[in-house]
Order: structure tokens, then sequence, then C-alpha cells
């Protein structure tokens, strides 16, 4: 039966996708809250389509692993309390940890400033097979920086690289960076988790009723609260200028924690199969060798003990099987010469 998951994730995604070229202003062009289709009243479709990415994120994260090939870079960014740590933790919940890497980055130490401004986040890239998270990225440098520019006063930079248009020069740098990252075969994911500022107050007052929520909180969020204009500015021109066709930005309505996760699973579902990964296939000398060892452990089985445990008792079983592994290595022999 066909496999319906990757087009029901695709249309699911599709209004989310910032057109690159777009002028995108907030909140008017993106929505923050759950359609009605997918909202708390059909809280099972929605739960159903989240178990579909978690299951096909899963089966195409080993593939990727087993591939080595290509990476998948998620990156996260958000308003404080927009939900960044609770969607990595319920979209990552069925993957094989091996398989995942995620980095928080938080205000640059003084070796990072002493570098170029992408240099602390592309030593955190994945490595091919795998998929990295960032839990914000390089974006800040044109989010929190841009509104407050006294932070670039920190980075010791030159002269001539704090005048002109340094805001539109640095998204110019990023969509490079990721277009030499994709032709290096890196997919990258954007997510931008789009909450309104009345969910962020009610989320704010969890974060201080609740005891086991205080430590999510300091006066410090209070006072960025302040500058929630500036923000949404600065988010509206980072989409504007670096959704991509090689990058593109997904503007993940946030206000309801569900559907959030849902979009930013299948976002990430999405792009695992379009990177389409593979078991590689073994070639003929290895088989060869597969055969050679099977033979051995074959010859090994204790007196009593059947050679083959998992094939059952049926007496052709062994012999039948070992014609399939000979005729596979014929097989993959034929296609390596083909090659
Ligand atoms: P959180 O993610 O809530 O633990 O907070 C991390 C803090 O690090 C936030 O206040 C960010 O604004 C700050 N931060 C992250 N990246 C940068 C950056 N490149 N420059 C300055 N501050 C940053
Ligand atoms: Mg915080």
């Amino acid at each position: 039966m066909a496999d319906l998951r990757p087009k029901r994730i695709a249309e699911l995604i599709a209004p989310y996708r910032v057109q690159p070229g777009r002028k995108v202003r907030l909140p008017r062009d993106f929505p923050s809250d759950a359609p009605g289709r997918f909202g708390k009243a059909d809280a099972k479709q929605a739960k159903d389509v989240l178990e579909s990415s978690v299951s096909l994120l899963a089966e195409y994260q080993e593939r990727l692993a087993a591939q080595d090939t290509y990476g998948v870079l998620v990156v996260l960014q958000a308003i404080d309390a927009a939900g960044k740590d609770g969607t990595i933790r319920h979209v990552m919940s069925g993957v094989n940890p091996q398989g995942v890497e995620v980095s928080s980055f938080k205000v640059p130490s003084a070796e990072e400033q002493d570098h170029d401004y992408l240099w602390r986040y592309a030593r955190r890239l994945p490595s091919r097979g795998m998929i990295g998270i960032f839990n914000r990225s390089y974006y800040e440098e044109a989010l929190v920086v841009r509104v407050h520019p006294e932070l670039l006063n920190a980075e010791q930079l030159p002269p001539a690289s704090k005048r002109g248009d340094i805001w539109r020069r640095r998204f110019r740098e990023i969509n490079d960076w990721e277009r030499y990252l994709t032709d290096q075969g890196y997919r990258i994911v954007k997510l931008f988790l789009n909450v309104s500022k009345e969910e962020q107050r009610r989320r704010f007052l969890d974060r201080i009723d609740e005891p086991a929520k205080n430590w999510k909180f300091s006066a410090a969020d209070a006072k960025e609260r302040g500058r929630w204009d500036d923000y949404q500015r600065a988010f509206a021109d980072m989409l504007s200028n670096t959704s991509t066709e090689w990058a593109p930005w997904y503007v993940v309505p946030a206000d309801d924690k569900p559907y959030a996760r849902l979009v930013a699973a299948g976002a990430i579902a999405h792009a695992l199969v379009g990177v389409h990964p593979q078991y590689p296939k073994v070639g003929a000398e290895a088989m060869a060798a597969l055969e050679q060892a099977r033979d051995e452990l074959l010859a090994e089985a204790p007196g009593g003990a059947a050679p083959e445990p998992r094939v059952g008792n049926a007496a052709d079983a062994p012999a039948a099987d070992r014609k399939r592994g000979k005729a596979n290595a014929k097989k993959n022999g034929k296609q390596k010469a083909k090659r």
C-alpha cells in the first residue's frame, strides 16, 4: 500500500512556508493560533498526524545514519516562552538519541567573541548522517544583537564591519553560508515558533505561579517583553530576507503547543523525505565475506544445536537461505560491475 504519510505532511506544512522573496509582516501574515481543522476540537486527528511524522522521522533517521552522506540541520528561533524546549522534546521522542545532537546557544563566550560570528555555529554542525538541532542559532546575530546593538561592541569587529547596512550584509552572509552547506549535503529546516503577545503573557504568569516552572523565568525575560515590537520587526525582516529556495523558513503557529509540535515534526520529516536516504548496498566482495562468515558460524554449531537457530525446524530452510544469499551476492556483483 502506498505510504500516505509524506503527502499528508507536505499538505499540512505548506501554508507555513515563507515563499522566497516575500515581504513578511508580523503578526498580519502568519497565524499564531491553530486552525479549526486541527485545533483543540480535533485533538485525535492531530495526534494521528503527529504520530505519523514521528514514526516517519524515526525510520528516515536510521537510513540517514546508515547512508552517512547527508546531514540535517534544524534551526529553531523564537521569542521567550514560545516552546522551543518542549518542541525539541516531543518532536525527537521517537528518534534514536545517537542520531541527534542538540546545541543551545547563549550569550557568546570571550573565546567565541574572539572569532568571526559564524565560528561557534560551524563548530556545532552535525556530521553527515546526523540530525543537529540548533536551539537558537546564528540568526540571533541579526535578532538579539539587532534589538540590542550595544552587543556589537563586544564582538570586537573592525570598524568597517560595523558600517553600512550591517543587518542586510549579515542576511546575505547567512544565505551564502546556508547555500554552501546545502551544496555540501546539508538539509536545513528553519522553524520560527510564532507565539502571540497574549499567549506569552499567560505562559510567563504560569512560570511565576507554578513553583516547578519558576526556574524558567527571570526578570530579564519581562524586560525583553518590553521590546516585543522591536523583536517582531527583527523577526519579520529575517523571514523576508533569509527564506530561500535552498533553506526556506516555516512560521509555526505556536499558541497551541500540540499543533506547534505537529507542524515542527512535519517540517523536519518533510526534509528527510526530500533527502530520501537509502541503506547502502553491500558490494560483491563484502557479500562474499558475509557468506564465508556465515558458513563458519554454521559449522560452529555445538552438538544438538540447530545450525540456524532463527530459521525454525524446516529441514531444507538453511539450504534455501544459503541459495538466496548467494543469489544476492551475484546480483550485487553485477550491479557493481555496471557502475
Ligand atoms: P535561553 O535560550 O532562554 O536560555 O537564553 C539564552 C540567552 O542568550 C538569551 O537571552 C539570548 O538572547 C542570548 N543569546 C543567544 N545568542 C546570542 C548572541 N549571539 N548574542 C547575544 N546574546 C545571545
Ligand atoms: Mg530564556
